[in-house]
Parts: structure tokens; C-alpha cells; sequence
């Protein structure tokens, strides 16, 4: 099992490395405006009340702090650290991870400080990363605030990362924490048809993360055959096999796929990708837990049917080359590859059909495509922000999500330049 947090030594090394810049290049970095200049200088002085306060400093700022320092990836803040020019850039992410650890571990963390109810309701349809950081800054702003989540636990998408990288027992830490930031009811397993009609019930505005709930099709005969990401990653145990795994996808959730396969009993996992392996976008670690998981990849390889023959599952394939930046199949190379216990696949997912109004606001993957959790977390927070500026006529900087293909208006979540469909992830 992957090492989730430094070691005090490990942790005191990092601390010591920061520059402690001036600029806070890696917070003007991070997707949720959080200080990793502020909270190391503060955690460095290696006390129980420094760590406690750090802690404080990075749920201020990010709610979902936990979560995001197991499974942000190195394109934020590290990507910005000023340390990469002398040596290596400081492990950030790690880094935050471990002294909220370290912090929860001496006990209770302060409460955040209690603002005066306004009165106000709002709902929020979905408890994953963008509606949970949505509740905690709506509620610290005043607002009596409902979470209506379909599921019986919280959590949305990051529920589907493997323990191995975020145990669920971290996304329940975090949200332990928003239920303190003010009064926030928590109405689980209980779908919302149409949010618009919450405005009916007496809400003063929405926010609606419910995420993209649907597996991207590929168009392929018998990809009904295949077992959908979700599918897979909500219960592994179910498709447990000693046998061969195909997995149709080359993005995170892909790698998260082909990773749990292995750790399930699968012999031997392959994933099939129409792209160059370079193409992948994928982490230097998504990358080193494939090295290390053993998992095989066949790249420039499209898949075009899958059929079951007897118990097991054969995928029709041919090469693929570039012609120009477009993907072509090259004639006359297909192929049958016979035997897989299982097909998964993992090329992306889709959101519902909005419906629009005025003070029902979309943020997290619903809005913009999928993201990171911090990316999810920093919509959550700018789409509270908006429905408070649309409710009250107060109007607050919007926190800016550095994202990789996500561009958002100043004080709005909308997205003003498209998000680029992760090609790498097919
Ligand atoms: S950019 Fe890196 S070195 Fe500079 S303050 Fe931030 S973490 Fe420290």
C-alpha cells in the first residue's frame, strides 16, 4: 500500500527547504487560494498548537484539505514552487496532508469562528468535493444550509478513488469538520429531480454538484459488454478474477482502474489507448504506480468491437497513426485479442442537461468537465460566493481555478473558454 503521509523527519526535511517567498508563488497557484508559504512557516515551529493552527490556515482555505493534499496532482502548486530552481520543488501536497494529519491526531482542531445566521436558505444538490466546499462557504457566510446527496455517504467522485490513495475515512474527516463551520442539515439519500423547484420550496438560491453521473459510451458493438469505471471502482470485489483485465482508457481514471485490478487478484492488466504513451495525461506518480503495478499499455491502439465468446471477452483492435494532429486507424491492422475475464471501461464521463435559473447556480464537474477535487473545491467556492452576490447584492473576489483547460469569468463559475475533452482518456 502506497505511503500516504511524510515521516516527522521526512516532513521537518520538506518544512526546511521552503524559501518562504515573498510572492506566494504557490499560492497564487493553488486552484483554492491555499497558503502552503503560510501554513509551513507556521507548522515549522513544531509545536502541537503551530500544527493545530496550520491546520486552521489550510480549512480556511480549503475545506477539503485532507483530501486534496492526498490527491492533488504536481501541475499546482508544486509546478509553481520556487525551490524547483535550486533543487527540487517541496512535496506540497504531502505536505499538507501530513500536518492535518498530525493535527487531527492531537485532537479536536479549533472550530471555525461562528457568524450570525442571516436568515437565509439555500440548498445544495450533491455532497461531493464542489458541494461540500460550497456548504462550508455558505454556511460561515450565515445561510441555513441543506445538502441533499442521492447517495448514503458523502463524497461523490472522490469516493471512487481507490483506498490505496484516499481512504474514505479521510473524506469523512473533512466533512467532520464542515459540519462544524455553521447550521448545515444533511438530507441523504434523497435524489432532487428538478432543483429549480427547491426555489418553490422557500430556498433563497441553489448551487447543484451533482457531477457527471454517466459513463462516456465509445460507439463500439458490444461495449455493453464492457463494465462502465464507475461500475468497477464502486465494488471491485464484485469483478474479482485471477484471470486477464482489459481496461479501454488512458487517464486518471483509467490508471485508478487498472490499479485496483491488480490489487483485486488480476494476473495480468492491459490498458488500451489510441494515443502515444507521452499523450497520457497522467502524473509522474500515476505513471511510477503503473511501473509499479506492472500494468502493460498498448498505446496507439484503437479498440473497435468486443464480443464475448464462451466465458471470456475478445477485443477487435487496430493501430491508429497520426495524420497531422487528427487520429486516424491504420487499414488492414486489426486484430482479435481473446481471453479478458473482464472489459472496463474508462474514457471519460457525462453530465446531466442543465436547467437554467436565475439563482440555481452549476459548479464542480457538472459545470465544467472533470477535474481534481481542488478544482471542484475552488467552483464550489466561487459558485457560493456568486449565489451570495446574487442573494444579497454583496459581491466577493472569486477565487481564480488555475486549471488545465478551464477558464472562469472574474466573480463567476461560468466557464468562458471550453473545457477540452481529455483526448489522452481514450
Ligand atoms: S513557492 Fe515553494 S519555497 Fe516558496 S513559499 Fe511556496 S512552498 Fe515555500
Amino acid at each position: 500500500m502506497k505511503k500516504l503521509y511524510l515521516t516527522t523527519a521526512q516532513l521537518k526535511s520538506e518544512m526546511d527547504r521552503c524559501l518562504y517567498c515573498a510572492e506566494k508563488p504557490c499560492m497564487k497557484a493553488c486552484p483554492a487560494n491555499c497558503s502552503p508559504a503560510d501554513f509551513i512557516t507556521t507548522a515549522k515551529e513544531d509545536t502541537d498548537e503551530a500544527y493545530r493552527k496550520a491546520a486552521t490556515i489550510i480549512l480556511k482555505a480549503n475545506p477539503l484539505g485532507q483530501m486534496c493534499g492526498l490527491t492533488c496532482p504536481d501541475q499546482f502548486c508544486m509546478k509553481a514552487c520556487s525551490r524547483q530552481h535550486l533543487d527540487v520543488p517541496i512535496k506540497i501536497p504531502a505536505v499538507q496532508a501530513t500536518i492535518l494529519e498530525k493535527a487531527r491526531s492531537l485532537g479536536a482542531l479549533e472550530p471555525p469562528i461562528k457568524v450570525a445566521p442571516n436568515n437565509k436558505n439555500v440548498a445544495v444538490v450533491g455532497a461531493g468535493p464542489a458541494g461540500l466546499a460550497a456548504a462550508a462557504v455558505l454556511a460561515r457566510k450565515g445561510y441555513s444550509v441543506t445538502v441533499f446527496e442521492g447517495a448514503d455517504k458523502v463524497g461523490g467522485a472522490a469516493k471512487l478513488i481507490p483506498d490505496a490513495r484516499l481512504p474514505y475515512e479521510i473524506i469523512e474527516k473533512d466533512w467532520e469538520y464542515i459540519k462544524t463551520f455553521g447550521d448545515i442539515t444533511w438530507q441523504m439519500n434523497h435524489r432532487i429531480a428538478n432543483p429549480v423547484d427547491l426555489l418553490k420550496d422557500g430556498y433563497d438560491g441553489v448551487i447543484v454538484a451533482i457531477g457527471e453521473p454517466h459513463s462516456a459510451k465509445m460507439g463500439i458493438p458490444g461495449e455493453k459488454l464492457a463494465v462502465s469505471f464507475m461500475d468497477y471502482l464502486a465494488a471491485p470485489e464484485k469483478f474479482k478474477t485471477n484471470g486477464n483485465i482489459a481496461v479501454l482508457g488512458g487517464g486518471a481514471v483509467a490508471v485508478d482502474c487498472a490499479v485496483t485490478a491488480r490489487d483485486n487478484g488480476a494476473e495480468f492488466v492491459e490498458m488500451f489507448v489510441r494515443r502515444r504513451i507521452p499523450d497520457m495525461k497522467l502524473t509522474m506518480e500515476e505513471r511510477k504506480w503503473l511501473l509499479d503495478k506492472m500494468v502493460d499499455i498498448t498505446s496507439m491502439t484503437r479498440v473497435k468491437k468486443i464480443e464475448k465468446i464462451n466465458d471470456t471477452y475478445t477485443l477487435h483492435t487496430c493501430k491508429t497513426q497520426f495524420n497531422g494532429a487528427k487520429l486516424e486507424d491504420i487499414p488492414e491492422t486489426t486484430i482479435k485479442r481473446p481471453g479478458f475475464a473482464h472489459v472496463i471501461m474508462a474514457v471519460g464521463s457525462i453530465a446531466d442537461p442543465k436547467t437554467e435559473a436565475e439563482k440555481v447556480l452549476y459548479a464542480g464537474d457538472c459545470s465544467h468537465g472533470g477535474s481534481t477535487i481542488v478544482e471542484a473545491v475552488a467552483s464550489g467556492k466561487n459558485a457560493a460566493n456568486e449565489l451570495h452576490a446574487a442573494i444579497t447584492g454583496e459581491i466577493e473576489e472569486a477565487v481564480c481555478p488555475i486549471s488545465r483547460n478551464v477558464t472562469y469569468k472574474a466573480k463567476s463559475c461560468t466557464v468562458i473558454e471550453g473545457v477540452e475533452k481529455d483526448e489522452s482518456a481514450s
